[in-house]
């Protein structure tokens, strides 16, 4: 009998099936740690772990105990911790490092952290010496259930978020659970916001999961971690593999961003969390779908309490409703200054629809803080 299976938790594997850009997601507890994570990756003479300030004293050294297993050369990089840094100073610091160690075309960049982290070193991988491989161990929620799956990376500009970027594939995702035990409650609340948007776009039975085993999940129960990241990154997956480049169908990942998005801009980034937003969004995107007459009104009933029991934010910022009309005539998905929203047609099914100034007053007006 095999002793290791006893002693050591299961790993999942999500398999991201984009030809020849394919790559494995590897989900469980232990990740940093095993063998298996880090093997199997292309071979170079240097690796790069980028981190921040908050996460490199977590778990930095694990990893490079690891890596020196397998790479001459392995550099680190403690970049400053937040959103604001996310910017082309830090970009500049990884490509600093790279070239004052003369790393050369094979080197691996190794994004330890959250989103920030990820998408900041996957640009980096993007661009430097034109491309070279990166892996995301990504250590929030947010980022083990969504951006580290998709390929996009980006840092932002003073004039907009997300505004510089490339679509990269990683050659590797690996989402260690037992890093989310040092996750701030408030940041696992906002990446269950991005974790609930998966059931009512693409899973009815995903949503009757998430309501039964919510509170497992609020305890960090590894199990349930397990079932709600894998189920979350095989679902992003598979919209984002029928539409890498954002052409149409991935825009239903976007379920509660309109907004949401007006709430962050409204009152200003950084007051609330994204998955707050994104949280808060989704009741008043789950009542705009029910006013439109696609779902009855026990969905807005039952999300509205899901969100809630998430730890989520369910009344919106009283910004003015004629402020949050402005702000989502802004948004990216709107054409010619019709707003367009995510809706949900069925319980698993999402589409997109515009509605009258008069009927997103309405939903407004029901959700006012
Ligand atoms: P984040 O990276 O800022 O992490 C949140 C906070 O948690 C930070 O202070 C971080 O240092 C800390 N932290 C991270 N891991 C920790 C751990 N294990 N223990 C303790 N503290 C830890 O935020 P995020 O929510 O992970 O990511 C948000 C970013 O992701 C945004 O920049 C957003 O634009 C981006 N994003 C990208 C995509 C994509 O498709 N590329 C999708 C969604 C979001
Ligand atoms: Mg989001």
């Amino acid at each position: 009998m095999n002793t290791l299976s006893h002693t050591l938790p299961s790993v999942d594997a999500v398999r991201i099936a984009l030809a020849e850009r394919s790559y494995d997601i590897l989900i469980g507890g232990g990740l940093l740690d095993r063998a298996c994570s880090w093997t199997g990756l292309p071979r170079a003479a240097t690796a790069l772990i980028v981190s921040n300030t908050t996460v490199a004293p977590l778990y930095l050294a694990r990893v490079k105990a690891q890596l020196q297993l397998h790479y001459k050369q392995v550099l680190q990089l403690e970049l400053d911790d937040g959103e604001a840094y996310k910017d082309w100073a830090s970009l500049n610091r990884i490509a600093d490092t790279l070239l004052a160690a003369a790393a050369d075309r094979k080197t691996v960049l190794f994004a330890l952290g959250g989103g920030v982290v990820g998408d900041m070193t996957g640009f980096a991988a993007a661009i430097y010496m034109r491309g070279v491989p990166f892996v995301q161990i990504p250590t929030t929620l947010l980022s083990q259930v969504d951006s580290s799956v998709g390929g996009k990376t980006a840092i932002n500009h003073p004039l907009g978020k997300n505004m510089l970027g490339a679509f990269y594939q990683p050659e590797r995702v690996i989402a260690d659970l037992d890093t989310l035990d040092t996750l701030p409650a408030r940041e696992l609340s906002a990446g269950l916001a991005e974790v609930i948007k998966y059931g009512p776009i693409a899973d009815a039975s995903f949503l009757d999961w998430l309501e039964a085993n919510l509170p497992a999940l609020l305890a960090r129960d590894k199990q349930a971690l397990a079932y709600a990241v894998r189920r979350s990154c095989e679902i992003k997956a598979a919209v984002v593999g029928q539409d890498e480049r954002e052409q149409g169908l991935r825009a239903i990942l976007n379920f509660g961003h309109t907004f949401g998005h007006a709430i962050e801009t409204g009152l200003g980034y950084g007051e609330w969390l994204h998955g707050e937003a994104v949280g808060c969004g989704m009741v008043l995107a789950s009542d705009l779908s029910v006013r439109l007459g696609l779902m009855p009104g026990s969905f807005l009933t039952r999300m509205t309490r899901l969100i809630q029991a998430a730890g989520l934010p369910v009344k919106a910022p009283d910004l003015g409703t004629s402020r949050y009309l402005e702000l989502m005539r802004m948004d990216k998905k709107s054409e010619a200054g019709e707003i367009r929203f995510v809706v949900i047609e069925a319980l698993g099914r999402a589409g997109m629809r515009s509605a009258s100034d008069e009927l997103v007053n309405e939903v407004l007006q029901a959700h006012l803080a």
